[in-house]
């Protein structure tokens, strides 16, 4: 694999570079107080951002700590300064050890992965020899060691403002790349920082795994169209990768791009090989669409029998019961009031723990005690309940659901609150099994009861 085939890319030659010293990183200066730090020599060619205000400057993400990003921000920049993230991605993260205040958008997956951070073993394809321009691997850059230690973020909203001092930057959220992708909206200056949901380039709508958390093609569209109204009040996207500034008019082809593609008149690229741009896939190649610009990588299961119609839907996992299935330990079901609501715009993927862990229906009530589960008569089943808990993570991963949307109180799905464990009706602080196992795991866990507020805001 050769990469890239036409390094140093041309578009760096419209900007003004600036003069500092690294091996790494190139600056330019862009209108309005802007730095691009780029990092043009690594495939995923990441832009990172240097937003200076009049009384405080902001780091759009922080690259890929081939070298300190630091020492270059420190050229250019003596005031106080935080980190937002335009999302959770290694390639806009691995120089945050290197700032104290770090946003970055409210969303559990992202939170959980920024507060672990990753392993050497995780980021060992981003940094194999092919990944860098000619084959070569930066002589100082000791792959052995290269990981990312957690951070604790500060989570930020829709809507949040970053006051610099003469310029704000509004949080947009943009998810469909990523569920907490955002943009940044620097309304007085018509710019919009557009993270990864848009650029010239590979744009991923593939992703399922942990490391990467799971993309989503429908979300994308729904972010896309939704950008649509920004266009007028802006001169320039600022943009995460390859070309650093892109006219306004793109992000109306982009989403027309989106479009034909869930309108099935696009056709896939004839291509069996994706090269470098196939990372992060849950198993098959992504198909590949090309546009004026940019290619779009789709994951086959999204595209393939939803063609010609709409894509699928993001994915939430949800107690069986609530569908109206009798597998509650009475034999009975609880079918949820808000369910066509809800599946109007998820797709929901069904699970009792109870009897994945071979738990028959009807069963003995049990409740949670001292940290066990015991029937009303005494026996412990913690062993199945712990079992079923397990069968339903490996799900919940396998599809890279959303969230959990649980029935309350259950000692296996309940969340927030379950029975004392006296069999006497009194509810006390905690979760049920399953729901433990799932927050450990970093999913979101919803409470039926409190499901539509949050899911169909
Ligand atoms: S384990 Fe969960 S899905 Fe199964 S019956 Fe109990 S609450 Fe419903």
């Amino acid at each position: 694999m050769a990469w890239p085939n036409d390094y140093p890319r041309s578009y760096y030659s419209k900007y003004e570079k600036v003069d500092i010293r690294s091996e790494w990183y190139d600056v330019y200066k862009l209108p309005n107080n802007v730095y691009a730090i780029v990092e043009p020599k690594h495939f995923q060619e990441v832009n990172s951002f240097l937003v200076i205000g009049e009384e405080r400057a902001m780091m759009v993400d922080t690259g890929m700590d081939i070298e300190n990003i630091r020492d270059v921000v420190d050229q250019l920049y003596k005031g106080e300064i935080a980190v937002v993230h335009t999302h959770f991605h290694f390639d806009h993260i691995t120089g945050d050890k290197y700032f104290d205040k770090i946003y970055s958008f409210n969303e559990p997956h992202a939170l959980k992965m920024l507060r672990r951070g990753a392993t050497t073993e995780e980021l060992a394809y981003q940094v194999q020899d092919e990944a860098f321009a000619d084959g070569k691997t930066p002589s100082w850059f000791d792959r052995d060691s290269y990981h990312i230690p957690g951070i604790e973020p500060i989570p930020v909203e829709e809507g949040h403002i970053f006051d610099l001092g003469g310029r704000t930057l509004e949080v947009v959220h943009t998810p469909g790349h990523s569920d907490d992708g955002i943009m940044l909206f620097d309304e007085k200056n018509r710019m919009l920082f557009t993270g990864d949901t848009f650029y010239l380039a590979g744009i991923y709508t593939h992703f399922c795994s942990e490391f990467l958390g799971s993309s989503n093609f429908k979300m994308y569209l729904e972010s896309l169209e939704k950008l649509q109204a920004y266009i007028p009040k802006l001169d320039w996207l600022v943009c995460s990768h390859n070309d650093i500034l892109v006219e306004a008019g793109y992000l109306k082809t982009g989403y027309e791009a989106f479009k034909s593609i869930a309108d099935g008149t696009a056709v896939p690229d004839d291509v069996d090989d994706v090269g470098l741009h196939g990372h992060g896939q849950d198993s098959e190649l992504p198909l590949q669409f090309t546009f004026e610009g940019f290619t779009v990588y789709v994951n086959r299961k999204d595209y393939g029998k939803q063609k010609g119609k709409t894509m699928r839907k993001p994915k939430i996992l949800i107690s069986n019961c609530l569908l109206g299935i009798p597998c509650r330990y009475d034999g009975k079901s609880k079918l949820w009031e808000d369910l066509d609501a809800i599946e109007e715009k998820y797709e929901l993927i069904g699970v009792c723990p109870e009897e994945l862990g071979g738990l028959e229906t009807p069963r003995e009530k049990a409740e949670i005690y001292l940290g066990r589960v015991y029937t009303e008569d005494g026996f412990d089943v913690t062993y199945e309940y712990e079992y079923g808990a397990d069968i339903a993570l490996n799900i919940a991963k396998g599809h890279c659901v959303k969230c959990a949307v649980f029935k309350d109180r259950s000692p296996s799905c309940g969340c927030g609150q379950i029975y004392n464990g006296d069999f006497d009706g009194t509810l006390v602080e905690g979760d049920g099994v399953t729901t433990t196992l799932f927050k450990a795991n970093g999913i979101e866990v919803i409470p039926a009861s409190q499901a539509k507020e949050k899911l169909l805001k």
